[in-house]
């Protein structure tokens, strides 16, 4: 093996169990940390980054790439090695193309933002906010323009979360969306039928929830001696390695649905973690590709499977009887409905799959705005509530249940929002794949038999690691490019049952 590349592979693990040990470090912060521990925390953070740092922008690292570069365009290498080194290649161009100033500025300004965004939403006070974004607007700017010249701005921020994929690919599924899905919600609202959800809310003992929330994950393939479960105020999945992966949850007494349904979609992310082929080392191609797809493996087990009529049918005995007091005069159909309601609301995170999308458009549409200068920071609340009025029919009250709600502008994560829906959509798709290559899911679903969908995921999807770009990805797969036409389908044929549309 080529002297360089053997440098390379040990230069990249050491980075990748570096990072390893920083990803705990953060769930330990958020699980089990004590609160007087967080200053010190910090600054153990801070110099592990530093030490990442770095690694990362080592200029023997860079002349290690260079020499392999150049073998990489006689194509000597297999497509596993001509991966590790092109992704090797964009992070350390991407590190070393950012000024300092501008690393340790967007650094600042996002643990500032942060602070001045909570107090903000605290006050209902968008003026307060504005100069934060303003701010974070020209850095997100100069470092598009640094770290990825040939792209417009706004590219270059989705290009992080979601490689290769541009508002020119973008903006034609969302104009389709909107088409398709503010007709199809107006249809429901002004129709007289709505499921009953008033027996979904409650008393439901914690311990319960958490024996059935263990019990769904173990049954739809989380492996617990790879993993672990615990309670965080926010839910994510976390851990540091394919063998290491972290979920968590939270427990509301009064709501078994949330947790159960978060624990299912983060127990998504865990199979895709536990799946990827680290037996080809901690390297970039052992690595999840984008945040779209990872978010397509959670919505594929939230949405596509566990909110079907069949995983109701399969695990409707267990939660009747688990809450006999709250669920003893329902049938399984009416629990059905109730889980699948659909009702415009101004929260994004607590939307339901056919309103979803629409809060996510808004959203793309501003930071677009944003970006190409036709939108001004000053204008975005009475923009936001425009939007909403003209896509979901309601008016926010407040800032803080508008413009103000979400986190991710706060650290200026600007190009972040369209990865959910094309998450949603991406799951769409490939559920109808399976569907189509394994026409008895429907009933292995009803009768609790994950095995042949996790493995059908394991095979099509996590062991490719970073192999494949997305768009790649789901041509593979699938044999189609992004179509929004199987999720617009998808909604209508089982939102027009459950609602009795004609
Ligand atoms: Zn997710």
């Amino acid at each position: 093996m080529n002297q360089h590349y053997i440098n390379l592979v040990q230069r990249l693990e050491e980075i990748a169990h570096l990072n390893g040990v920083m990803s705990n470090l953060g769930w330990d912060q958020e699980v089990m940390m004590p609160a007087g521990a967080s200053e010190s925390r910090a600054k153990q953070i801070a110099a592990l980054a530093g030490v990442i740092h770095e690694r990362a922008t080592d200029p023997a690292l860079g002349d290690c790439l260079k020499e392999l570069q150049e073998t990489s365009k006689a194509g000597a290498w297999g497509a596993i090695e001509q991966c590790n080194i092109q992704e090797a290649l964009r992070n350390y161009e991407m590190e070393i193309r950012i000024p300092k100033r501008l690393v340790q500025e967007i650094a600042e300004l996002s643990s500032r933002g942060q602070v001045i965004w909570v107090a903000a939403r605290q006050h209902n006070k968008f003026s307060d906010f504005a100069p934060v974004l303003k701010r974070f607007l020209k850095l997100k700017i100069e470092w598009a323009q640094c770290v990825l010249p040939n792209l417009q701005p706004y590219d270059a921020n989705i290009d992080l979360f979601e490689r290769g994929t541009t508002m020119a690919m973008i903006t034609p599924v969302f104009e389709r969306l909107k088409q398709e899905l503010i007709p199809l919600i107006n249809a429901i609202q002004s129709h007289s039928y709505h499921p009953d959800t008033t027996f979904l809310r409650g008393t439901f003992a914690t311990e319960k929830q958490e024996f059935l929330a263990r019990k769904l994950s173990r049954d739809i393939g989380f492996d617990f001696d790879r993993g672990r479960m615990d309670v965080s105020v926010h839910p994510f999945c976390g851990g540091s390695h394919p063998t290491d992966v972290r979920i968590t949850t939270r427990y509301s007494e009064s709501n078994f649905i949330e947790s159960l349904y978060s624990i299912i979609h983060e127990t998504g992310h865990a199979l895709y973690e536990q799946g990827r082929p680290h037996q080809l080392g901690d390297l970039p191609v052992t690595e999840s590709s984008t945040m779209g797809i990872h978010e397509s493996q959670s919505l594929f087990w939230e949405r596509m499977i566990a909110q079907s009529k069949s995983f109701c049918s399969h695990y409707f005995k267990d939660f009747r009887e688990t809450f006999p007091d709250n669920l003893r005069a329902v049938s399984l159909e009416e629990f059905y409905r109730a889980i699948n309601n659909c009702t415009p609301g101004f929260i994004r995170v607590e939307a339901d799959e056919v309103t979803y999308p629409l809060h996510v458009i808004l959203r793309y549409e501003i930071e677009r705005g944003l970006f190409d200068d036709t939108l001004s920071v000053d204008d975005l609340p009475g923009i936001w509530n425009e939007s909403m009025q003209k896509y979901l029919g309601i008016t926010p009250p407040t800032d803080t249940l508008g413009v103000l709600q979400d986190s991710h502008w706060s650290g200026g994560a600007f190009g972040y929002f369209p990865s959910y829906t094309l998450g949603a959509l991406y799951a769409c798709q490939f559920y109808q794949k399976l569907v189509q290559e394994q026409p008895d899911t429907e009933q292995n679903i009803a009768l609790g038999n994950f095995k042949p969908i996790k493995q059908w995921l394991n095979e099509k999807i996590h062991c490719h690691g970073k192999l494949y770009s997305p768009q790649e990805l789901i041509k593979n797969v699938t044999g189609a490019h992004l179509n929004p036409d199987y999720f617009i389908t998808y909604l209508k044929t089982k939102y027009s049952e459950i609602y009795q549309l004609s």
